[in-house]
Parts: structure tokens; sequence; C-alpha cells
């Protein structure tokens, strides 16, 4: 179903981007993964996607950045053509309580997961419309939906996304782009590695399933909101939380 389609994925080189990359280098897509490592782990990330069959490129910038994020698009262009899908992933955690928290800590998550959700979807948009087809998806979180204590800027920057989901696919629809979001909830990658084991605990308890989600499942839900079973589907979120939050 993907194979030669253009994908672009932001944050891909590990945890859920990387996972999403794999499902769609398995069908042989031609692959963007955007990130801000270092060349060697970005070397590597592009070659584990090489064998499972796809064209990767690594393309680097910081999508809090609006001109690189438009020389990003402009690279993968040059190398396969529009952007059929573009997955922002890209997403970063400055927890503190609010009283505490500072304003480089807000503005830094702000700036890279909402305002790095922007700069994409305005830089590919245009191509998009051109085509008349075009499918986005923005990772969202459970916390953008229930709030958390400690992660107010976060919180907000997930809570945006959705409205900025909502908005562009309002906008984008009668241009054949359709704009959706998934909502992870506990996942296990380094994001939540870092936590402590009483707070994991916790989460644990809340989880219907009784497990915590892999990226797979986060990467299932994107896979069916970029192919054509999702054509009917548009501002809307999936949940994939294993029952945590309803
Ligand atoms: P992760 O930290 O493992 O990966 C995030 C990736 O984004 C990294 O590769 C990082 O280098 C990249 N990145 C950071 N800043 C960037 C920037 N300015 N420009 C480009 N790339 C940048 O995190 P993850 O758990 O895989 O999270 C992926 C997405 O899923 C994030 O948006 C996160 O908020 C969201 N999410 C994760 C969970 C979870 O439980 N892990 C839950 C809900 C939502």
């Amino acid at each position: 179903m993907f194979k030669e389609k253009n994908i672009l994925i932001t944050g891909a080189t590990r945890g859920i981007g990387k996972e999403i990359a794999v499902k769609f280098a398995k069908q042989g897509a031609n692959l963007g993964i955007n990130d801000v490592v270092t060349p060697d782990i970005a070397e590597d990330a592009v070659k584990e996607l090489e064998d499972l069959g796809g064209k990767v490129i690594y393309l680097k910038a910081d999508v809090s950045n609006s001109e690189e994020v438009k020389n990003m698009v402009k690279e993968f262009e040059k190398a396969f053509g529009g952007v059929d899908v573009l997955v922002n992933n890209a997403g970063i955690t400055r927890d503190n309580l609010l009283i505490r928290m500072t304003e480089s800590e807000w503005d830094s998550v702000i700036d890279i997961n909402l305002k790095g959700t922007f700069n994409c979807i305005k830089a590919v948009s245009r191509g998009m419309m051109k085509k008349r087809y075009g499918k986005i998806i923005n990772i969202s979180s459970i916390v953008g939906f229930s709030g958390n204590p400690g992660q107010a800027n976060y919180v907000a920057s997930k809570s945006g996304v959705m409205g900025l989901t909502k908005t562009a696919a309002l906008e984008l629809a009668a241009r054949g782009v359709r704009v959706n979001a998934v909502a992870p909830g506990f996942i296990e990658t380094d994001m939540t590695k870092k936590l402590p084991d009483d707070v994991k605990q916790m989460m644990a308890d809340k989880i219907a399933l009784g497990i915590f989600g892999k990226p797979e499942d986060v990467a299932n839900a994107v896979f069916f909101l970029a192919s054509s079973d999702s054509d009917y589907i548009t501002g809307q979120v999936i949940h994939v939380n294993g029952g945590m939050y309803m």
C-alpha cells in the first residue's frame, strides 16, 4: 500500500518515531527521517530501515526552527518528490511543578512540540493541496486530554496539538488533505524510562489492560491513519492507552 509513497517522520531515529518508520520501511516506502541527533546515530537508523526495504534519507532539522523545516522539506522533495504522509512525532518533556517551572522549560517544550508541528504542517501543506491528497498525523498525548501534575508545558503543547489538528483538518479538507492525531498513553521508550519506579507503578495501576504500551502499538494507529482505509476520517484522535483514559 505504501510502496514508493513519500513519508516524512519527525523525531524518527528512536522510540515511537523509529517504530513508525519501521512499519513504512517494511512496505518499501520512501522515507525521510528527521531528527537532531549526531551523524553516527542517524547512520545506524538509516541503515536499519534500508535493510527492511525502504529508500531512506536522514534530514537533520530542529522542528522548532521554521527555516530549517523549510529546507528539510525542500531536501525531501528533491530526493523523492512531494510529501504524501507527514507524521509529526518529535517531542520533548521538561517536567516541573507550575510554580517552579522556568520560562525556558516552558518555551522549549511549546516550541518543539507545538510550534514544531505547526512549522511542519505549514511546510508540506501547499504541496499536498496541489496534489489534492495528503495525510498528516500528529502525535498528541493522553495528558493533553487528562492534564498531569508537573507537566503544564507538555500538557499545554499536546492539547494545543489537538486544537491545531482540528483547525488544519477544517482548512485542508476541501483539498483532500486529512489531518488526524494519535494520543498515546504510557509507552515504553527513552522518554518514559527516566521516570521513577513509584511513578511507573502508579501509572501501571491506572491502565485497564494492565500493561504498558509499546512503540508498535502507536505505529499501528499511525499506519491506519496514513492508509486509504481511513480516508473518511479527519480532525479526529485515536487514543492508544490500554484503557488508561476514556
Ligand atoms: P523519545 O524521546 O524516545 O523520541 C523523541 C525523538 O524526537 C528523539 O529522537 C529526539 O531526538 C527527537 N527530537 C527532540 N527534539 C527535536 C527537535 N527539536 N527536532 C527534531 N527532532 C527532535 O520519545 P518517544 O517516547 O518516542 O515520543 C515520541 C512522541 O510521542 C513525542 O511527541 C511524545 O511526546 C509522544 N508521546 C510519548 C509517550 C510515551 O509514553 N513515550 C506518550 C504520549 C506521547
